[in-house]
C-alpha cells in the first residue's frame, strides 16, 4: 500500500504541479517580506474529480475550493470518508436555493454577496448548528456580468454582514481587461478599513502579484490541475 502510493504521487501530474505552485508561493512571501504561514493556498479542483484530487491529499493538502454546490456534492462526501481534516472553501456564485446543502457541505464560503444570502446563511447556520467562515465577495472592478457586491454599496454590506456573521475577510476577482494589483489594493484597502485581516484573491496567473499586495488565501485551480 505504502509502495503503491509513493508510485502515485511520484507520477501524479497534479502533485508535481502541486509543488511548483506551493514553492512558487513560498518565493513570493520571501520577496515580499511575508511568513510563508501566513498565505493559504486553497486547491481549486473544479471540473477534476478524485483520481486527479487524491494524490494531493496523500501529500498531506487539506484545503480545497469548488465553485459549484452541486459539483460539490458529487465529490467531497465521499472524499471526506479516506481523509480527515479537509476544509472545502465555496469560491462560486451561491443561490439561494442551494444555501442549505451549501452550509452542509462547506466549511468556509467566500462569496457572499447580497443581503439576502446573508440573512439566509445566518439563519441555516443555526439552524445546522454549523459555524462556518465567510468571505464576502466585493466586485472591485464592477463588472455587470459578474458576482459579488458593488464597489459603491460595499462599505455598507461588509457592515451589515459584520453585524450578522461571523465574517472573516474579503475576496475579489479582479476584471481580465484590467490590472489585478489595482484590484488586489481596493480589497485590501477596504479590509483595513473594516478591520477584516483574511484576503482571499490572486488565481494561477497572478498569484505572486496578490501575495505581494498581502493575499492571506490565493485560489489555485489550472496551475495545478491543468486547463480546464
Ligand atoms: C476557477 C476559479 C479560480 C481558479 O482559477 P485558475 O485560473 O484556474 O487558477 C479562482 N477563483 C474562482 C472564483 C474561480 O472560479
Amino acid at each position: 500500500m505504502a509502495i503503491s502510493r509513493a508510485i502515485t504521487m511520484d507520477t501524479s501530474p497534479s502533485l508535481n504541479a502541486f509543488h511548483k505552485v506551493s514553492d512558487r508561493i513560498a518565493a513570493a512571501c520571501r520577496g515580499a517580506a511575508r511568513d510563508v504561514s501566513s498565505v493559504t493556498l486553497v486547491a481549486v479542483s473544479k471540473t477534476y474529480d478524485a483520481p486527479a484530487i487524491t494524490p494531493i491529499l496523500d501529500a498531506g493538502h487539506r484545503i480545497f475550493g469548488e465553485n459549484r454546490v452541486q459539483e460539490a456534492k458529487s465529490k467531497w462526501p465521499q472524499l471526506r470518508q479516506g481523509y480527515d481534516g479537509i476544509e472545502l472553501h465555496l469560491i462560486g456564485p451561491l443561490q439561494s436555493n442551494k444555501v442549505s446543502e451549501a452550509v452542509f457541505l462547506f466549511d468556509v464560503i467566500q462569496s457572499v454577496d447580497r443581503p439576502k444570502i446573508a440573512e439566509m446563511l445566518a439563519r441555516e447556520m443555526e439552524q445546522q448548528k454549523k459555524k462556518l467562515r465567510l468571505f464576502l465577495q466585493i466586485n472591485t472592478g464592477d463588472e455587470s456580468q459578474k458576482s459579488g457586491v458593488p464597489l459603491a454599496d460595499a462599505d455598507r454590506f461588509i457592515e451589515y454582514c459584520m453585524g450578522m456573521l461571523p465574517v472573516e475577510g474579503l475576496m475579489c476577482i479582479p476584471p481580465v481587461t484590467d490590472s489585478a494589483p489595482k484590484h488586489f489594493a481596493i480589497l485590501a484597502r477596504l479590509a483595513h478599513d473594516h478591520r477584516l485581516t483574511s484576503l482571499s484573491m490572486g488565481m494561477s496567473s497572478d498569484f505572486e502579484s496578490a501575495i505581494a499586495c498581502g493575499a492571506t488565501h490565493v485560489r489555485v485551480g489550472s496551475a495545478i490541475f491543468g486547463a480546464r
